[in-house]
């Protein structure tokens, strides 16, 4: 741990990594939300879903690997069980047990829309008080936001789909 790098921080340090644990917690349960998903969807456009959703799976993994390094930069821990990963999340997790690709949008398009308000929530935190975390969750917030629209799209094409039948 950098100790000016610590002290620079006008946030009370241990709440700061209690949020990010929470948040570490929301990436690894929405990565396996999209790699289950990914696995299991049926339905029309099966091919295009499926490769968004793995690629999403990738985004949520490198925000997890993100949030890691800056915990551990500011001398925290990251949930070391994932026992603990339900029990700290904000947004949880939802399994996919009905497969069709309806389903599945929804379901990861709530999971971003709870990220979203979570990092939004953290960039006001972090906002003229800790920069450096300030530019992480800009940066995933950016992420999040282009995650919810890309599923959305993808929904939108479903619905028009449907409709030429
Ligand atoms: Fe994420
Ligand atoms: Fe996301
Ligand atoms: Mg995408």
């Amino acid at each position: 741990m950098g100790t000016k790098g610590k002290a620079i921080v006008q946030l009370d340090v241990d709440e700061l990594i209690r949020l990010l644990n929470k948040a570490f917690a929301d990436e690894w349960l929405a990565y396996y939300q999209y790699w289950t998903g990914a696995q299991v969807v049926k339905g029309p456009m099966r091919g295009a879903v499926t490769a968004e959703l793995n690629e999403h799976a990738q985004d949520e993994l490198r925000h997890a690997g993100m949030l890691t390094e800056r915990i551990m930069q500011l001398g925290g821990e990251f949930i070391l069980d994932p026992a603990d990963w339900k029990k700290l999340s904000n947004c949880s997790y939802d399994a996919p047990e009905n497969p069709f690709v309806k389903n599945i949008l929804d379901q990861n398009i709530k999971g971003e829309q709870c990220a979203i308000e979570v990092y939004h929530k953290l960039v006001e935190l972090t906002r003229d008080k800790d920069i450096v975390t300030y530019n992480m969750v800009v940066e995933i917030l950016e992420d999040e936001v282009e995650h919810e629209e890309d599923l959305q799209a993808l929904l939108e094409d479903l619905e028009i789909a449907k409709k030429q039948k």
